[in-house]
């Protein structure tokens, strides 16, 4: 056993012991002694490997950074300027100035909503405040860390859900998607695993979300493909797609908890792409997991009217998404797309759901239209219209995620909001999205030992997700 396997498991078996002085390692080298301080300046085991092996979008701190390198020789001493005082306190927030937004009238009386990640509780500072959903982990880093420890990160991941679902009560809103990576690699065909071990935490957050009305749905990643033709792909979408529905059932989450994906590629021939999209339905889908299945129209391959007339015909609703159809229109008109797509969702007695997102201003090509502005300028004027979708409801796919729907409430007048829930626009709000990885990253990646083409499409699969989700934080 490496010595670093050795420290990570005392860490684990000392996690009742107050956090901060838990870690007592031997100082039989200077690079022990270093990482020994370190430890004593980290708050919580679980975050400390989150820093350690997350592809996460937030920016490391210096002092975990020498844990972050798998190698051991590697020299690092930047940490050592920055190691603080024990006991950081929660930093004050600023007081920020709010500018006021254009007032305007509606009549749409559903749920607003945002995807995954609350920004203002994602950004507390400390770090060790943070409160986020998403902790994952690379495959090398289970199994280095055994699979106790990647079910430890999806356990925190749901009480972090619970103090967002409580925050979102607190603010008014009561529709929220859970993210993908609740539980890292619970698909995966090796390294799954049951999520019966979280059962009372999760039953917890579900009883939390129930009393308070809250609708909670998911949203599994782009590589669920019922349309491809290797059947290993078809395998892992289907076991993807029973992990979000175990995770679902398991907090109890009713019929209204839909599981929403997209056709996915065409893969050359979008004809019989839909007929194995169909067949994968009807044929090898679980009931459980068909009862929440609900498909969205997309920005590239298949329009509303491509999926409609399946939906329809399998009674699988359909999610209208704005934004995806006006960069990828049907010839028939949005309204009456929602139309038929309600009827779906009431012979389901399932409430209709859509998203809405705009492109970032000044965007040209389509490309460049398919990130997420940070806000939205308005709601949609279908949603006007009387008896056809006042009452659906609107999951916000906006980069700035609850601000968004703060910003929509102010706006409409939907809600009384908190001004210290408030946070301004950010004023440079460019048509360009955060690029390529980091060298970095890609040099991680790139020295990540798998055990052949599974693990690799996993992988690439969960660093595609992470990708898509910094260009387009709300999918
Ligand atoms: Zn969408």
């Amino acid at each position: 056993m490496s010595r670093r396997s050795a420290r990570i498991i005392s860490r684990q078996t000392t996690t009742d012991v107050p956090e901060k002085t838990s870690i007592t390692t031997k100082k039989q080298s200077r690079r022990q002694d270093r990482l020994t301080v370190i430890h004593t300046v980290v708050s919580s085991p679980t975050q400390t490997e989150e820093d350690n092996n997350i592809k996460s979008t937030s920016r490391r701190s210096a002092e975990s950074v020498p844990l972050y390198d798998s190698d051991s020789s590697v020299k690092n001493t930047a940490h050592r300027k920055s190691v603080k005082p024990r006991h950081r306190k929660l930093k004050p927030e600023p007081v920020y100035d709010i500018p006021d937004v254009e007032k305007k009238e509606t009549k749409f009386k559903g749920r607003l909503g945002y995807a995954c990640l609350n920004t203002i509780m994602r950004n507390k500072r400390p770090a060790s405040e943070s409160v986020f959903c998403s902790r994952t982990c690379r495959i090398d880093s289970i199994k280095k860390n055994g699979i106790e420890w990647v079910k430890e990160l999806g356990r925190k991941n749901v009480e972090d859900l619970l103090k967002i679902i409580q925050w979102n009560e607190d603010n008014k809103i009561r529709l929220f998607r859970l993210s993908s990576e609740m539980f890292p690699f619970a698909s995966h065909p090796i390294y799954g695993y049951s999520l019966e071990y979280c059962s009372p935490l999760l039953a917890q957050a579900g009883e939390l979300a129930q009393k308070y009305g809250h609708r909670l749905t998911s949203h599994p990643g782009q590589f669920t493909q019922l349309g491809s033709p290797k059947p290993g792909v078809v395998e892992a979408s289907v076991r993807e797609l029973e992990y979000h529905s175990e995770m679902l059932d398991l907090m109890g989450v009713g019929r209204d908890g839909v599981l929403v994906i997209h056709g996915g590629g065409v893969y050359d021939d979008k004809t019989a792409t839909l007929k194995r999209i169909k067949k994968t339905i009807q044929d090898t889908l679980p009931q459980r997991v068909r009862e929440r299945l609900v498909l969205e129209n997309d920005e590239l391959c298949y329009s509303a009217e491509d999926l409609l007339p399946l939906c329809e015909e399998l009674d699988v609703p359909l999610v209208f998404d704005y934004h995806h159809d006006s960069l990828n229109p049907s010839s028939i008109s949005p309204s009456e797309i929602i139309k038929r797509s309600n009827q779906i969702f009431h012979r389901r007695g399932i409430t209709p759901k859509q998203h809405l997102s705009e492109p970032r201003p000044g965007t040209v090509t389509i490309m460049e239209k398919r990130a997420h502005a940070d806000r939205c300028s308005s709601l949609p004027t279908e949603l006007e219209q009387e008896g056809v979708s006042m009452e659906v409801d609107l999951m916000i796919e906006a980069k700035d995620k609850e601000q968004a729907v703060l910003e929509l409430y102010r706006m409409y007048g939907l809600e009384e909001v908190k001004h210290e829930s408030l946070r301004p626009p950010n004023e440079l709000q460019t048509k360009e999205t955060k690029g390529r990885k980091s060298n970095k990253r890609r040099k991680a990646r790139d020295n990540d030992q798998s055990d052949g083409p599974i693990e690799e499409g996993f992988e690439k699969v969960a660093s595609s997700r992470q990708k898509r989700r910094r260009k387009n934080p709300a999918e």
